[in-house]
This record gives C-alpha cells, sequence and structure tokens, in this order.
C-alpha cells in the first residue's frame, strides 16, 4: 500500500510571520495516521525558520525548486546542498510555472532529479498538458514525453521513491479541476510509462499525485482513484485549517 502525500506548494505568496504562525498550527493539530505524508513547499527565505519548527513532527518541509549544480557561478541560484544541509527533506522540479517562465525543460528537470537524489532530496516531479494539448488529444503522448525524459538514467531504487505530481496546466489556479475519472487515467498512464521504462514492482511503489484546483471540498473524490496517491496543491495549501483538513482527507 502507498502512503498518501499531501504538499502545498506556497508558491510565492506569505511573509516569514505569516509562514511562521501557519507553521506552528498546523504542527499543533496535524493529524497522527502513519499513512499520511505532509510537506510544506515553501519560499526559500522561509525553509530554515520552517525546518527549526518542524523538527521531531511528522511535517516535512520542501523547496519549490533548486539549480542542479552544488556550487558555483550560479548568481541567484540555490543548490541542493544548500536545501539539504537546511534540513529540507523534498524538492518541487518542472512545476509548469518554472517550465513557462524560468525556461525550464525536460533536460533540466532531468538534471535536477538526479542531483535531488545525489543529495539525498526526494524530487516532486511536476508533469502536464495544456489546453491546446488536452483539446488536440496530445495529452497521453505529451505526458509519457514529461515522464520518460524527467526520470530517464535514474535507477530503480530512485524512481520508486520520486513523487510524480500530475497537474494539469488549465487546471491550475483556475478552480477548473480535472474530473477525478480524467485525472485517474492521466495517473494510471503514468504509472504504466514507469512500469514500462522501469519495472512493474517499482511504478507499483512511485507515489503519483494530482494538483489543479484541489480544494477540501474535492479531495476526497479524487482520492479514492486508484492511482491518486495525494496531491499537490497551492492556493488551498495557504491557510493552516484548509491544509489541515486536506491533510485530514489523505
Ligand atoms: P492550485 O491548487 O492553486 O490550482 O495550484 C496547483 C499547483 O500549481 C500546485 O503546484
Amino acid at each position: 500500500m502507498r502512503n498518501k502525500v499531501i504538499a502545498g506548494n506556497w508558491k510565492m505568496n506569505k511573509i516569514l510571520a505569516e509562514a511562521n504562525q501557519f507553521t506552528d498550527d498546523v504542527v499543533k493539530k496535524v493529524p497522527s495516521n502513519d499513512n499520511v505524508e505532509s510537506i510544506i513547499c515553501a519560499p526559500f527565505p522561509f525553509l530554515s525558520s520552517l525546518v527549526e519548527k518542524t523538527k521531531g513532527t511528522k511535517v516535512k518541509i520542501g523547496a519549490q525548486n533548486m539549480h542542479f549544480e552544488e556550487k558555483g557561478a550560479f548568481t541567484g541560484e540555490v543548490s541542493p546542498v544548500m536545501l539539504k544541509d537546511l534540513g529540507v527533506t523534498h524538492v518541487v522540479i518542472g512545476h509548469s510555472e518554472r517550465r513557462e517562465h524560468f525556461a525550464e525543460t525536460d533536460e533540466t528537470v532531468n538534471k535536477k532529479a538526479h542531483a535531488a537524489f545525489k543529495h539525498g532530496l526526494t524530487p516532486i516531479v511536476c508533469v502536464g498538458e495544456t489546453l491546446e494539448q488536452r483539446e488536440a488529444n496530445e495529452t497521453m503522448k505529451h505526458i509519457e514525453k514529461q515522464v520518460r525524459k524527467g526520470l530517464e538514467g535514474l535507477s530503480e531504487e530512485q524512481v520508486a521513491s520520486t513523487i510524480v505530481a500530475y497537474e494539469p496546466i488549465w487546471a491550475i489556479g483556475t478552480g477548473k479541476t480535472a474530473s477525478s475519472e480524467d485525472a485517474n487515467e492521466v495517473c494510471t498512464h503514468i504509472r504504466n510509462v514507469i512500469k514500462d521504462a522501469a519495472s512493474e514492482d517499482t511504478a507499483e511503489k512511485v507515489v503519483i499525485q494530482y494538483g489543479g484546483s484541489v480544494k477540501p471540498a474535492n479531495i476526497d473524490e479524487l482520492l479514492t482513484q486508484s492511482d491518486i496517491d495525494g496531491a499537490l496543491v497551492g492556493g488551498a495549501s495557504l491557510e493552516a485549517e484548509s491544509f489541515l483538513a486536506l491533510v485530514e482527507a489523505g
């Protein structure tokens, strides 16, 4: 049985005091169910403080991006070594906003996935199609390419511990959720691609999240689907009560 993993992606929101307050509230009330993992993916400036606040608790702290190099002349970037040193456990890689605004490609996603594992971080690898691709019936082909290239060259063990987040771009921040059946169809496809690229055993271990307008009102239905093992949540992860309700559903 795969664990459920609920990750909040705050994107570029909050100031330090708000981030701290949120985390204090969540740590106090987070459900003790061992089958659910909760991760807060926060902006870089808050990571150190949030790691301190969650020490010894079930709540994990993730970053929203990183560079694939360990160090060097990359002004403005943050390395996997720095994240690991802080106590960060997860890192979001290849979010569609980064692909769109910061020129992330399947190639950089793959380099970052390798770098994450090299430094003991768990990558949350994001894939998803545009509305145009969905309407042109290109969703499955596009997702297959993103998954194959993103995970290329990883060992079976590394693939098995990767989290893949399926986030249809048209459902992000729009209030339009994919129907739970449509979301599951793509998540099943992702698992099948991994089965083919790695092995059945490995594919069965991979946690696949859905993301795109997930909220407390629709998470239950999404999580009843066979291949949806959790959620990557933007807007509805910004308030502690709402984030806790999502974790509770897991
Ligand atoms: P929303 O939940 O705000 O649609 O954002 C989804 C997302 O992009 C999470 O990474």
